[in-house]
């Protein structure tokens, strides 16, 4: 695993531009909107989702931020305050943020507090090591204290697997963040902060079966660690940015691709996250999620483009917006399918069968 972001190494495929180019040139993956069969619209914003920018304390290999401790993106307090407008005048019930390490930037606390005072429900995607960082001592009790519900990536119970996949040492640093978060009343029964664990693949391969992998990870980490958790969520690994230019250097991106569309599922059409969510970056422009983000392909719809210069017209017009879908969105179709809360179906039946 390189420690260098792609942007760091001077890679093409630093580039968004480069990506949605290779990714929509793959001769042997059709158009996703021939598998959709006509057009994604949104039916509503229950959910925005802000990513603060792309400084992170680590630099993992499936990465689809490019995210590294040599980023410097990172939103500003201006558009900090231009969220919390949003989020009040919309009344958008969940503000969930991520990264990068979201907690690194200057503003996380604000937007935490700015949103639970509004009676937001909040969402802070964690990479668990920057709970036990120098300088972040009180981070834990501040999350606790805000009832911020965290979601964390530990993408295999094994610690041979996360040092793969995430860095040295970094599976022992989030078993001892997880235990001092237990301590703390997260993830334990009859307790309501809840401590959601995010499995992604280590490899190009699909996640396993959602609900078995969970009892999986509840008897490893109960028996090894004494660690518990609310619940797991399986994620697929998006084929861009660090994750893309892995398979493409292993020689294996036409494998996965294939595996993505051969088991697309039309029945994870209808609960997928672009269609309730609205994501934001670091300046403020807007995206149907965070994964178009990162391609830099923003929200359709002339004008609204930023979250500073919203009007109830254009918010109106945003609710009901065509998505902009792409190659990668097989990513999110695939077996049980896959979002920022998980799999999408119980079913892992493919298109066509029942
Ligand atoms: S996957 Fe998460 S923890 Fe890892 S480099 Fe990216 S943003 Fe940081
Ligand atoms: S990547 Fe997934 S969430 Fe994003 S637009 Fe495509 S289908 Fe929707």
């Amino acid at each position: 695993m390189s420690e260098l972001t792609l942007l760091r190494q001077g890679s093409p495929l630093a580039d968004p531009a480069e990506q949605v180019r290779f990714l929509e040139a793959s001769e042997d993956v059709p158009p996703f909107s021939t598998k959709l069969g006509g057009r994604l619209h949104a039916r509503g914003i229950e959910t925005l989702q802000v990513n603060v920018g792309r400084v992170c304390n680590q630099t993992c290999g499936h990465c689809h931020v490019d995210a590294g401790p040599d980023r410097r993106e990172s939103m500003s307090e201006e558009i900090a305050e231009a969220v919390l407008s949003l989020l009040s005048r919309a009344k958008i019930g969940t503000l969930d943020i991520t990264g990068g390490a979201p907690e690194m930037n200057p503003q996380f606390r604000r937007l935490v507090t700015g949103a639970r005072q509004l009676g937001c429900r909040v969402i802070d995607r964690c990479n668990l090591t920057i709970l036990l960082a120098p300088g972040y001592e009180d981070l834990p009790e501040f999350l606790a204290e805000n009832e911020v519900e965290i979601v964390a990536s530990l993408p295999c119970y094994l610690e041979e697997n996360v040092d793969r996949q995430r860095g040295d040492r970094v599976f022992q640093r989030s078993i001892q963040a997880l235990q001092r978060m237990n301590q703390l009343g997260y993830g334990v029964s009859d307790s309501s902060l809840e401590l959601s664990l995010v499995y992604n693949p280590v490899g190009p391969s699909r996640p396993p079966d959602q609900s078995k992998l969970e009892a999986d990870y509840r008897r490893e980490l109960q028996q090894r660690y004494g660690i518990q958790f609310t619940r797991l969520y399986t994620i697929t690994n998006m084929p861009i940015s660090r994750f893309l230019a892995d398979l493409v250097a292993r020689g294996r991106y036409e494998e996965y691709m294939q595996r993505l569309v051969e088991t697309f599922n039309s029945s994870t059409i209808e609960g997928l996250m672009c269609r309730t969510m609205l994501s934001v970056d670091w300046q403020g422009f807007l995206y149907d999620c965070d994964f178009n983000q990162m391609l830099n392909l923003g929200v359709a719809g002339q004008g609204c483009g930023n979250v500073r210069d919203l009007d109830d017209e254009k918010l109106e017009r945003l609710r009901t917006r065509p998505i902009v879908t792409g190659k990668h969105c097989y990513g999110c179709t695939a077996g049980a399918g896959s979002s920022c809360q998980g799999s999408l179906s119980t079913s892992d039946s493919i298109e066509g069968t029942p």
